[in-house]
C-alpha cells in the first residue's frame, strides 16, 4: 500500500501545468483530488515518476452560465457540483448524480476532470455527461479543441484525452424549454460506485416526448448513448406504458460486464428497470 518514489510539482495555472508535462513528458501524470490515482500508486498499478498537481489552479475551478451553455471547469468537486444552484436549475441530474458519487471525503476531493480523464467504466459523470450532450473542453501543447461526451469514451478506462492535454472544462448546451433530467443508478453498497446507472434528460411538449437523451454507466466496457431507448420514445406520448415499453430496449446490442457484484444478465435486467425509473422521474 506504500507507492513509488515520486517527484511532486505544484502547478499554479494551466499554462504552467502544460510546461510541467512538455518537460516530465510520459513520466508524468495529473493530480487533481488523487481519489483514483492516489490508490491506484498505492497498489503499484500506477507508477509515475512525476506528479503535477492540478488541485489547486483556481481557474478551473467554477460553474457557471456562459449564453446558453453552462460551463463547469475541470477542478470543480464533485460536491461544488451538488451543491450548486446554477447546476442544478439547469439540469437537475448534474447535482442528483453528484450527491451520490462516494462518500464525503470523496465528493469534497474529487474533481469532475479527475473523473472524466479516469473513465473508471463504472463512474457516474460519463453517462451524465453523454446524456446532457456535453462537449468535453480540452487544452494541449498546440492549443485547445472540444470533444463531444459521446465520443470522448472509447473504451476501458480509456479516453479521446491525448497524453500532453489537459481537460479543462465542461460545456452543456441549454436543453430545450420543458427539459427534465434524472440520474438513477443501483449502486456498489461499500464503493457506491455504479452497478448501473442512467441518466436521461427528456424533453416533453404538449405531453409528447419531442426529445429523448439517455446513457448508461456501469454496464459495459464504457459509457455509451442508449440510441435504441431514445428512437423507442421519441415522438410518443409520456404514458406509464410508453416509458415501459421504451425502458424494455435498455441493453440491446450490448455486451454487458459481469464480475462478482452483478452477472451480466442482471446488469441487462437493471438496465431496462433504472430506464424506466429515469424516465418516470423525469417525466414527473
Ligand atoms: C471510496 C471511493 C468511492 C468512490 N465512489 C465513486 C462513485 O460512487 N461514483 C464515481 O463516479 N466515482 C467514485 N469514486 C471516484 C471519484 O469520483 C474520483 O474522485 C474520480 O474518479 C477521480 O477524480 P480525481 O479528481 O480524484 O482524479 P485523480 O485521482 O487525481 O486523477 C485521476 C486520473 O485523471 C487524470 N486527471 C485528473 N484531472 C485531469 C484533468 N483535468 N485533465 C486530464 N487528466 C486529468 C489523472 O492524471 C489520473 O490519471 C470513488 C472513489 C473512491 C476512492
Amino acid at each position: 500500500m506504500i507507492p513509488n518514489n515520486f517527484e511532486y510539482h505544484r502547478a499554479t495555472s494551466v499554462d504552467d501545468a502544460l510546461a510541467l508535462m512538455a518537460k516530465h513528458g510520459m513520466e508524468a501524470k495529473l493530480l487533481a483530488g488523487g481519489h483514483s490515482l492516489l490508490p491506484a500508486m498505492k497498489l503499484r498499478l500506477n507508477q509515475p515518476g512525476v506528479l503535477i498537481d492540478i488541485g489547486r489552479i483556481g481557474e478551473l475551478r467554477y460553474i457557471k452560465k456562459e449564453g446558453n451553455s453552462l460551463l463547469i471547469g475541470a477542478g470543480a468537486t464533485h460536491d461544488d457540483i451538488a451543491n450548486s444552484d446554477v447546476a442544478r436549475n439547469f439540469l437537475s441530474m448534474l447535482s442528483e448524480a453528484a450527491d451520490l458519487i462516494g462518500d464525503v471525503q470523496v465528493r469534497n476531493k474529487g474533481t469532475l476532470g479527475g473523473s472524466l480523464a479516469h473513465a473508471d467504466p463504472a463512474a457516474d459523470w460519463p453517462a451524465v455527461m453523454i446524456a446532457a450532450n456535453a462537449q468535453i473542453e480540452l487544452q494541449g501543447p498546440n492549443g485547445s479543441r472540444s470533444v463531444a461526451a459521446d465520443d470522448f469514451f472509447t473504451g476501458f478506462y480509456m479516453t479521446a484525452l491525448e497524453d500532453d492535454e489537459i481537460i479543462t472544462a465542461v460545456r452543456i448546451p441549454a436543453p430545450p424549454k420543458g427539459t427534465k433530467s434524472s440520474y438513477q443508478k443501483f449502486m456498489q453498497p461499500a464503493s457506491r460506485f455504479a452497478i448501473v446507472g442512467c441518466a436521461v434528460a427528456l424533453t416533453i411538449d404538449g405531453g409528447v416526448c419531442q426529445k429523448v437523451s439517455m446513457a448508461f454507466t456501469g454496464l459495459s466496457d464504457a459509457a455509451f448513448r442508449a440510441s435504441n431507448v431514445e428512437a423507442a420514445l421519441t415522438g410518443k406520448q409520456a404514458t406509464e406504458k410508453n416509458i415501459a415499453d421504451a425502458a424494455q430496449a435498455a441493453g440491446e446490442g450490448v455486451t454487458p460486464m459481469g464480475d462478482h457484484f452483478a452477472s451480466g444478465e442482471y446488469r441487462l435486467h437493471l438496465a431496462r428497470v433504472y430506464a424506466r425509473r429515469a424516465l418516470t422521474a423525469a417525466a414527473g
